[in-house]
């Protein structure tokens, strides 16, 4: 089985530019910067993604997240943030290792917004609310 590359970077086996972290969670720069300052932040314990990580790291993965993107404004002289996580290959997840993406913004017109309505139906608005108001727990 191939190694995991965000496992090995936890253990520092791999070399990464590590900006936090602790027994339960990493921060490190993206080596493939969407926008200056990209930063990633990843459970330490091999997880997929959204959908098998435990609610517990999870919260520590988003508390983590907004302490570094409360001060890359400061830091970095952004304006904005967008958080991103791919669950799923269909959702663009390449690496296949929990991972949080910390995108600081500069301007609007950087990056593409990443979708435009799928639809305005309101009667299918309505069902999808349905569906997932009865199975939600
Ligand atoms: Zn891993």
């Amino acid at each position: 089985m191939e190694k995991c590359i965000f496992c090995e970077i936890a253990k520092h086996n791999l070399p990464a530019n590590i900006v936090f972290e602790d027994n339960n969670v990493m921060a490190f720069a993206d080596i493939n910067p969407a926008t200056k300052g990209h930063i990633l932040v990843i459970p330490r314990k091999h997880c997929l993604n959204l959908f098998d990580i435990e609610s517990d790291l999870f919260t520590r993965i988003f508390q983590l997240a907004k302490r570094i993107a409360r001060i890359m404004p400061e830091v970095l002289g952004c304006s904005g943030v967008n958080l991103l996580h791919s669950a799923g290959e269909s959702a663009w997840q390449e690496v296949m290792h929990f991972h949080l993406h910390i995108i600081p913004r500069y301007n609007r017109k950087e990056l593409q917004r990443p979708f435009i309505p799928h639809s305005t139906d309101k009667d299918e608005l309505k069902e999808i609310a349905r569906r997932i108001k009865e199975k939600i727990k």
